[in-house]
């Protein structure tokens, strides 16, 4: 197999040499001319089953190129034999869940996650019963109507890691999903690790720009046939155009997760020198759980972080206040550096007994370190922490 980089920059480009195109062509067709009675009859039954490939893509519910190379160029990525993309990461989640429906509603869950996923397991809107246990626990909790374990690693927004090849083991027969949206297929691939299931918010990493919405699942062929029928049963269909822009920048995702990874260790240094800061989590730093698993699980200790500063809620504040450079907005995983208060905006769903469980504080801001000159990132953090 080819290395990374060159899968990143090749990959799901097989037919442009063919077609004689050097960009993606955004295919917007709703729908598609059936030239030959019996080919439309076979194509339409085979995206009914879910198949990934048919002669004719009948309608945009059902199949779309555009769509299909950017999903071919993950899969190649992260390791995986396919990948189904949605119209956002918790699109993906919630398909990836009523995949799973048929085969139980009982779901083991590791916190802490993203926020949209916890309620998303915890509001009943889908029927599952969640359980929230410590990874240690997966083995003794597992039922037989167990029918996903789901955990998120780096942790949103503690950094904390969880133990992938360990959980696998202990989950058994039962698939993994790991939420792997921080890592990107750069620093992590889960499907190495024996998870059955990897999602990303392509929203963040994948897309890169702050520009799209989307959401992937990589899994086996097998496991992604119930994951397109709920597609093309649910509509939660990745506009063309969308995966145009996650195709276009993927072949310099390598390139912008080492950069962000390199200005994210110099800052998380600096920031734990700093006396307006209690502490920092960040994997490169020992200061999350399992950090030990940099070098090993996650090849790096990646691009996002968060700080906890002496002064509470009021430090939080101002800070988020005063940055000129840095962008105070949610999200992450885009070439600008993202600060955000996940007590006050991403995280407020969640009980506050909860938050603290977990270290989250109201003086907590999470940091996405983007591709900008360091020391122009630091002059700004200076200047914002100044007088705290
Ligand atoms: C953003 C995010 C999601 C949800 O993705 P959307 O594209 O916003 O729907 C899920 N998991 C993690 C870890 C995320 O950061």
């Amino acid at each position: 197999m080819t290395g990374f980089d060159t899968r990143a920059v090749h990959g799901g480009r097989e037919d442009f040499k063919a077609m004689g195109v050097h960009a993606s062509p955004i295919d917007l067709s709703s729908t598609y001319p059936i030239p030959d009675f019996d080919e439309g009859t076979r194509s339409f039954a085979a995206w009914g089953a879910g198949e990934g490939e048919a002669a004719n893509s009948i309608y945009g519910r059902f199949h779309n190129p555009t769509v299909a190379r950017m999903e071919n160029a993950v899969a190649g990525l992260e390791g995986s034999e396919a990948c189904v993309a949605y119209a956002s990461g918790m699109a993906a989640i919630t398909a990836l869940l009523l995949s799973r429906r048929a085969q139980g509603n009982h779901v083991l869950v590791v916190r802490p996650l993203y926020a949209a996923t916890d309620s998303l397991l915890t509001n009943g809107l889908l029927g599952f019963d969640a359980e929230f246990v410590d990874a240690n626990e997966i083995a003794a909790k597992i039922r037989p109507d167990t029918t996903l374990v789901v955990i998120e690693t780096p942790a949103n927004p503690t950094c904390d890691l969880v133990d992938i090849r360990a959980v696998v083991e202990a989950a058994g027969k039962v698939p993994v999903m790991v939420d792997s949206t921080f890592a990107t297929p750069v620093l992590q691939r889960p499907i190495e690790l024996g998870a059955s299931f990897v999602v990303h918010s392509a929203t963040k990493f994948l897309g890169g720009h702050g520009d799209v919405i989307a959401g992937v699942v990589c899994c086996s062929e097998e496991l992604a046939r119930p994951l397109r029928k709920v597609r093309v049963s649910t509509g939660a269909n990745l506009h063309p155009l969308a995966a145009f822009l996650i195709h276009r920048g993927l072949p310099t995702l390598g390139l912008r997760v080492e950069r962000a990874q390199a200005n994210a260790i110099e800052l998380a240094t600096r920031l734990s020198q700093h006396p307006a800061v209690a502490k920092v989590f960040y994997p490169g730093l020992g200061t999350v759980n399992n950090a030990h698993l940099v070098g090993t699980q996650m090849s790096g200790p990646g691009a996002l972080m968060a700080i906890d500063l002496k002064g509470g809620s009021a430090a939080a504040s101002k800070v988020m206040n005063s940055v000129k450079l840095m962008v105070p907005a949610v999200s992450l995983g885009a070439v600008d550096t993202l600060i955000q208060h996940p007590a006050g905006l991403t995280h407020r769903s969640i009980p506050v007994e909860t938050l603290g469980k977990y270290g989250i504080t109201a003086g907590m801001l999470r940091l996405s370190v983007g591709i900008e000159n360091v020391e122009d990132l630091w002059a700004d953090f200076e200047q914002a922490l100044s007088g705290l």
